[in-house]
This record gives structure tokens, sequence and C-alpha cells, in this order.
């Protein structure tokens, strides 16, 4: 009799979940005295990231307040291998201002601790934000630079009101009237049906969960067609965490910003999706929480509530938006037929798709130059 002897089963990839509330600390090259920690909990409790970065030797100018991306962070804006926001605005005089709300990379809440919607970070994170940083510089002026889910939520604080004043906002990539990539949307309705399984969340560092795991199904569809074999670059360039759209354009990215991938971006929540699905089926940003009165400062629906917007808006974009589209050109036109009254502005980045107009290699040629412009009109 042949007894074919089997190799016992490997065991399952563990997961590095982190458990405490400390952030990450940043990645930049600034000199440490400049970069400042304040403290700030949400209104409901939760720790977010606030930082200050000072002009040394000069008057403090207009502050500017950077919203990085879901499942992103403040890093995006300090990458020290490329020029970036940071060092453009602090040679042109502004204090920027980094927040890091719920859904960074450099917390823990996006794979362990209360699950959120993006009511939270309009009601709670960006208002206590903007608060928090008016008590640091008195009168001086207050702007808001905001990227991807950042910005969109930073829309529905500003059409409920709740951070009125702002001197002026930049808003890459969406705004009030998303429309994602079709596919995405299709697979966006698949990824729910992860949600029924053991998979809560969508990891992008292949390393942390090893080759044999409930994810590698993820990890082997996201490299289908791609063109570059590095498994992180392929579920965001290639997949965006498995929704079919891509994040940015490849060629873009230096070496280093492409090898660090899995450190400026995290895992994405599945738990989020319902919310990200009814935003996408009403084309504008909708409130998730109807029954909780606590959310009532919420406007149903941000775009019928966007006369409450009191601050220029300049919507920017790259013309090759994989995730996106065009969903700044066709909020710029809803609001110009529906609220004439504000002033909006869109400008397009030829060539450019989401994440690479700040994290691309060019993006302080490329796209810097028009926030600049659009700040200095205003300052
Ligand atoms: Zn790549």
């Amino acid at each position: 009799m042949i007894r074919r002897t089997r190799r016992p089963a490997p065991r399952p990839a563990l997961r590095a979940v982190r458990t405490g509330t400390a952030l990450r600390p940043l990645h930049h090259r600034l000199s440490p005295s400049a970069v400042e920690d304040v403290p700030l909990r949400a209104g409901d409790g939760v720790r977010l990231g606030l930082t200050r970065i000072r002009t040394a030797g000069r008057p403090a100018g207009p502050a500017v307040l950077l919203l990085h991306g879901h499942t992103a962070s403040s890093d995006m804006f300090l990458l020290p291998e490329t020029r970036n926001l940071v060092d453009v605005l602090l040679d042109e005089g502004y204090e920027p201002w980094l927040l890091d709300w719920r859904g960074s990379c450099r917390l823990p809440y996006n794979e362990t601790g209360r699950r959120y919607t993006y009511d939270d970070v309009a009601l709670y994170d960006i208002p206590g934000a903007v608060a928090r940083v008016r008590q640091e510089i008195g009168d001086r002026p207050l702007f808001a630079v905001a990227h991807c889910i950042g910005s969109l939520a930073l829309s529905m604080s500003m059409a409920a009101g709740l951070v009125p004043g702002l001197a002026g906002v930049v808003s890459q990539g969406v705004f009030l009237t998303p429309r994602l990539a079709g596919r995405t949307s299709l697979r966006m309705t698949l990824a729910g049906e992860l949600l029924k399984s053991r998979i809560d969340h969508i990891p992008v560092d292949f390393r942390t969960v090893g080759f044999r795991s409930k994810y590698t199904p993820l990890f082997a569809l996201a490299s289908r067609r791609a063109e570059c074999p590095d498994p992180t670059c392929q579920i965001l360039h290639n997949s965006a965490w498995g929704t079919g759209a891509s994040l940015f354009v490849h060629e873009h990215l230096t070496r280093t910003t492409h090898d660090r991938l899995a450190e400026l971006l995290g895992p994405a929540p599945l738990w989020i999706l319902p919310h990200l699905r009814r935003i996408e089926l009403a084309r504008t940003v909708v409130r998730w929480n109807d029954g909780d009165l606590r959310y009532r400062a919420l406007p149903r629906n941000a775009l019928d509530a966007a006369g409450a917007i009191d601050a220029p808006v300049l919507l920017l974009s790259g013309s090759e938006n994989g995730l996106w589209l065009d969903s700044q050109e066709l909020c710029h036109r809803v609001l110009a037929r529906r609220q004439p009254r504000l002033d909006v502005a869109y400008t397009e980045i030829p060539g450019y798709g989401h994440l690479d107009t700040f994290l691309g290699r060019g993006a302080a040629l490329d796209v810097f130059g028009h926030i600049l412009d659009f700040l200095e009109k205003r300052r």
C-alpha cells in the first residue's frame, strides 16, 4: 500500500492589526522643529491627527488645511522624494496644516476600531479640524486643499454650513457630483458580496498577507493584464482595491514613490461600501444616517444644499482620472446651472490621472501652479 505523505497545510498569514490609536510618524525632510503635532479629537471622541508646519523667521501667512483621500494620509503632501505641495506652499508664504481624518492610514480605524461613514468625516472631523486651526491662527485667512474622499466629505461639510468663511477651496478629483468609472460601480456591487464573507477590508501590501491567504484571489484578479510586476502597484494602479479603476498614471511616479505605495495607501475597508454605493447611485453626496438625530446637521443631499457654500471653489482633475472620470467637469456644469451665484472654476490637468496630481514627480510643475494661482488671488 502506498501512502501519500502530505505536508501540513500552511497556516494562514497573520495580519498585523494595529490596536492603539497612536499616529504613525510622518515621513518628511523638514526640520523636526518646524513640524508640530496638534492634539485633536473629533466631536465624537475619535482621535485624529493634525500637524502644523511652521514657517520660521517670517510672519505666518494664510493657513492652508490639506485633506487627504481615503486610506491615504498626510504623507501624500510631504513626499521627501519630490517637490511636494507643502514645499511649494511654504516657499510662497503659506502655513500648511495637515489633517489626518479617521480614514487615514496613519490611524488604525480602517482595520480596527469603530466603523464609520463619510457622515462622520463631514460632521465631526473636518469641522473639528477647521475650528482647531482657527483657534490657533486667529483671523488669518484659512484655505482648504482637498483630495478625493477628503474633498467629497468637505463638500458635505460646506453644504451643511459647518465650515463657513473659508477663503477658498481647491478640490481634486471629486466634489459634489461623484461619477465613478463604469467598471468600478459594477465591481463595487461584487465587492459588497465580499462583505458577507470573511473579508472586511482589502489590503494593498502583499508582503503582509502572504502568498496563500483569503486575499490571494483579489491580488490574482488585480494582476490580470497588469504591466507592472509589483502586486501592491497592481492592486492600486490596475485595480484600485479590486474595483477595476486606476488610481494614477504609472510613469508619473518616481521609483521611490512607487516602492512606497503600500506605506502611502493603506487597506480599504469594505464596510464603507454601502455609503459609497448610495452616493454613487445618487450621483451626489448624500447622508447615510437618516434615523440618527446626531446627523441632522447634515443635509440629506449636499448638491440640493449647495447654496450654503460660501467660499470660492477651484475644481481640479487630471484628464485621465481613472476613478472619478469627469466628475469635476460635471460638477462645474451642474453648479453653473443650479447655483450661478457660486464662484466655481474648473481646471483640467492634461495627461494626469488621480493620485499623481499630488504624488507625481512633476506635480509641482504641472499641478501646484494652478493651486497657487487660485490661492494668490484670494489671500
Ligand atoms: Zn507599478
